[in-house]
């Protein structure tokens, strides 16, 4: 941790062959400054005076977002989303699977939530739509490879911080759990997106033309994840 003299805020330097420079703030309000491996701890320093605001703002928007988390409750009748639709918890007795979705509700084994633990219901969601992603995603991943023209080596869905989806050099890609809490449209935009990455790593005019060519109407899905990406959560 190298704490500025500039600035109140802390954060983390991670040095890496890159060629420029980013801020990250992760949402338990880690800020990360990821730099070429030659950029000075003044420069550094400049840019995070620079963003001082953006992260402030970012901070208190993550500040938000958690304490409406920490508010959920895992208690009869209480709402969880999943392909875009909302589906009433149901806590029940005797079930083997930690979590399934059964006759239009979600049904949470109750010795999960009567340890008082919100960590381990919230576990039970994460890996319910992991396993549910890894299926479906790796069906969208068939379905638009060859439409986009890359068929990726590997692909994994897990936690991946503030990103909806990565694409490595190597040719692999990953996708946030999250994703399976957004419509089936939205989640084949992000796929869609991912592959096109093979083409072009930027986001440039080019780039969109590859993901117009494959989903015409890609923007009102853009707009829709931007507008409600925030509340896809647990
Ligand atoms: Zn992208």
């Amino acid at each position: 941790m190298k704490a500025s003299f500039s600035t109140d805020i802390a954060y983390n330097v991670v040095r890496s062959r890159r060629k420029t420079a980013d801020i990250v703030v992760e949402r338990d309000g880690r800020i990360f400054v990821r730099v070429p491996p030659s950029i000075s701890q003044e420069h550094i320093a400049e840019m995070i005076k620079a963003k001082e605001l953006w992260i402030y703002k970012t901070l208190a928007e993550w500040r938000d977002l958690n304490e409406t988390r920490v508010l959920r409750d895992y208690r009869n009748g209480e709402g969880f989303l999943y392909l875009g639709r909302s589906y009433r918890l149901s806590l029940v007795s005797g079930q083997e699977e930690a979590l399934l979705l059964k006759n239009g509700r979600f049904c949470l084994r109750r010795d999960l939530v009567d340890r008082g633990e919100i960590a381990a219901a919230q576990a039970a969601f994460r890996e319910y739509y992991i396993a549910r992603g890894s299926e479906r995603i790796s069906q969208r991943l068939a379905y638009y490879a060859p439409k986009v023209g890359f068929d990726p080596n590997s692909f994994d869905v897990r936690e991946l911080g503030h990103r909806w989806a990565s694409f490595s050099s190597k040719g692999h890609l990953a996708f946030h759990w999250k994703c399976m809490l957004a419509p089936q449209k939205i989640i084949d935009y992000i796929v869609v997106h991912e592959l096109c990455h093979f083409h072009y790593r930027d986001h440039t005019d080019a780039f969109w033309n590859e993901v117009d060519k494959v989903l015409p109407d890609f923007q009102e899905r853009k707009a829709w994840l931007r507008k409600h990406g925030a509340g896809l959560d647990l």
